[in-house]
This record gives C-alpha cells, sequence and structure tokens, in this order.
C-alpha cells in the first residue's frame, strides 16, 4: 500500500530533496530529531526492513548506503560522525511503511538510544 513517501517521490506533495538517482530519493525529515536529520528512501516500495530481497536488491540496499555517504559529506557531518537508523515495525517505532534510512548528525548522539 501507499504511503505518504509515493507522494514525495511524485511531486504530488513538497520535500525538502537532497539527493536523488533513479533509485534512491533524500529528503530532510518534517520534524528533525538533530540539525541533520534526512530519510534516504528507495524509490520502489518495499514497506520494512524484513521485506527486503536479498540477492535481489542488494545494490539498491548499497546505493542506500552510497547515498547517506555523499549526504554526510554534503552535511559536513562525514568526519564528525552521524547515525543511520532503520525502524522496522511497531516496537522500533516505524509509522512510515515505506523503507527509510535515517541520517542523523550535527550533535552528539547518546546511546542506548529511547
Ligand atoms: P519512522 O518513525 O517510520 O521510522 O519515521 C518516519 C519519519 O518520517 C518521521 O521521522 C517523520 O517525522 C517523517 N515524516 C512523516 N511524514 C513526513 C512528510 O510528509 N514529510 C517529511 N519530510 N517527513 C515526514
Amino acid at each position: 500500500m501507499s504511503t505518504i513517501f509515493s507522494k514525495i517521490i511524485n511531486r504530488e506533495i513538497p520535500a525538502d530533496i537532497v539527493y536523488e538517482t533513479d533509485n534512491v530519493l533524500a529528503f530532510r525529515d518534517i520534524n528533525p530529531q538533530a540539525p541533520v536529520h534526512i530519510l534516504i528512501i528507495p524509490k520502489i516500495e518495499i514497506p520494512k526492513v524484513t521485506d527486503i530481497k536479498i540477492p535481489e536488491q542488494s545494490i539498491l540496499m548499497g546505493e542506500m548506503i552510497d547515498a547517506a555517504n555523499i549526504i554526510a559529506k554534503q552535511e559536513n557531518i562525514d568526519e564528525t560522525g552521524f547515525r543511520l537508523v532503520f525502524n522496522c515495525g511497531g516496537d522500533a517505532g516505524q509509522d512510515v511503511y515505506h523503507l527509510h534510512l535515517h541520517l542523523l548528525g550535527g550533535r552528539i548522539l547518546t546511546w542506548p538510544p529511547g
């Protein structure tokens, strides 16, 4: 089932897009939890981490990591450090069932997360 992220991909609703390839889109989170909070998504609809098909989608997953590294550099947090997070399912607080990688940085991030 399509989510709000499909509408962002299709430019039906606006987003602050920071990076795009044929397969991946990245945009700023509407409710940022850090000075840099960007969501990296595949353009195809994969609801959550447990739906990822390996090896078929291995390259796509690699593209998401590559996007994270490129954006971290763009945002000048590649040296200071950043966190990548996939929330998967209800206990992890996943709200949008279109796979997304959170890229967080620009402040000290505590551990363990909430
Ligand atoms: P989740 O809790 O599913 O891992 O994260 C979903 C994220 O999507 C949240 O951090 C939330 O703020 C963000 N989000 C939800 N709706 C929108 C939207 O319409 N635009 C943008 N840019 N971010 C959104």
